[in-house]
């Protein structure tokens, strides 16, 4: 989004027009954006051979998947509906690596089904895995390195208490295990949690991850997961990419040089993709003067976008309606009855009822999290490319919410004892 001539526009199409023609609350994507990710990802990692692996979870939408398959992006699952929507927006099979964790077996055998790579994280299901497919199968195994990275205590995953992976310190349990069922191990995976800042942090597990490698001789690729950090507030510190994939190139280049073979790597970036992509566009309904606080409520709320309930993630706010307006403080709040709060004491251009708030940063973990809680419909979803916005995906009607209810006291008769029926005959 860009303040041109006190007007916001994405690829020069004004934001309230966006607004007239989809109405709010509205979730807009930037195409160029994510695109632009993808680029800045690709040049960072020249002499490599990289796959970017777009973990799907953190915004699913078709039109999503498919333009990022058409830069040469795969795909990162983490359940089987996730693997069948990639399969769906036209992915090959081999281009898709389902990560799944505490799923039945079954759900791995339709994987396997499907023809899509494996991870494992778990030494039980890896033996499973083993009595099943032996060697006939290629699987890639998850291994926690036990290095503690990430933003918040929830989207920490690597830490020795974690429930994912397969702790770095039961590797050679782990290896009687490939030698005895002849399992046929082609990547050693590892993800330690989103929002890493330093690059060093991904150094180090790398040469975790290169160390355990050695154990293992038919390995097509190291996955290095996520985790990249982008800029939530102006001034954050950012996981500084191209640095980060000078390092991580030169030393991955040794390794395959002392491997004996050229490798992939891989990485499976969510957040970095399309977080700053996405606008979380909301009509402000009412205004509200409290001695403590003046809030701006909008027609959104948890139900749409939960990250700063759930996470105390913070969404820089801007008023699209009114950029050159002296500043005031507000809360701005949801239309939720929960406390619902997307900023608390936030500086934003003075707000007038009717006025169009965007909440920054809502490409990632955002859509793909809201629920219809209150009985709210989703809203609709508007990818804008090539300078034109597209809507993909229509806001919710009522017949949504309905759907799939099965209204037995249609044909089931209700009898209430004398004394609780108030009606008389
Ligand atoms: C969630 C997840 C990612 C993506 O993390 P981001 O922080 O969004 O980049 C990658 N890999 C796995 C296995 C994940 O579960």
């Amino acid at each position: 989004m860009e303040l041109t001539n006190s007007e916001y526009t994405i690829q020069g199409v004004p934001v309230t027009q966006i607004v007239e023609q989809f109405q709010t609350p509205v979730y807009v994507y930037d195409a160029d954006k994510i695109i632009q990710q993808i680029k800045t990802l690709r040049d960072s990692f020249s002499g490599v051979n990289l796959r970017i692996k777009y973990a799907m979870k953190s915004l699913s939408n078709l039109s999503i998947l498919k333009l990022v398959k058409e830069y040469g992006v795969d795909l990162d699952c983490v359940s089987i509906q996730e693997v069948l929507l990639g399969v769906e927006a036209g992915f090959p099979k081999e281009r898709i690596l389902f990560t799944p964790n505490s799923v039945s077996f079954d759900e791995i055998k339709e994987a396997v089904s499907l023809g899509v790579v494996i991870n494992i994280d778990n030494i039980a299901v890896l033996e499973h895995f083993g009595d099943v497919y032996g060697n006939t199968v290629p699987c890639a195994i998850r291994i926690n390195p036990h290095i503690t990275a990430g933003g918040n205590a929830k989207i920490q995953v690597g830490h020795i208490g974690s429930k994912f992976g397969v702790s770095i310190f039961q590797m050679s349990h782990v290896k009687k295990v490939v030698e005895s069922h002849n399992i046929n191990v082609v990547g050693l995976h590892m993800h330690s949690g989103s929002d890493i800042l330093d690059s060093e942090v991904f150094l180090m597990a790398a040469n975790v991850m290169f160390d355990c490698a050695k154990d293992f001789p038919n390995l097509q690729f190291i996955d290095m997961g996520s985790g990249f950090k982008v800029a939530y507030k102006e001034d954050d510190i950012v996981t500084n990419i191209p640095e980060l994939g000078k390092k991580m190139s030169a030393a991955f280049k040794e390794f395959c040089k002392n491997y004996g073979r050229d490798l992939e790597l891989w990485f499976e970036p969510g957040k970095y993709l399309v977080s700053e992509s996405g606008h979380l566009l909301t009509k402000v309904n009412v205004l509200k003067h409290s001695p403590a606080a003046v809030f701006a409520g909008v027609d959104s709320g948890l139900n749409h976008l939960i990250r700063p309930m759930m996470y105390d993630a913070y969404h820089h706010i801007i008023n699209v309606s009114n950029p050159s307006a002296p500043k005031r403080v507000y809360d701005v709040v949801g239309y939720i009855c929960e406390t619902d709060t997307f900023g608390y004491d936030r500086k934003i251009s003075e707000i007038k009822v009717g006025d169009i708030l965007s909440i920054q940063n809502a490409g990632a973990y955002s859509y793909s999290m809201a629920s219809n809680y209150n009985s709210r419909f989703r809203p609709a979803e508007v990818l804008v490319f090539n300078g034109q916005p597209h809507l993909i995906r229509e806001r919710e009607t009522l017949q949504d919410l309905i759907r799939g209810q099965v209204d037995i006291f249609s044909e089931v008769e209700i009898k209430t004892s004398e004394e609780t029926t108030t009606s008389e005959k």
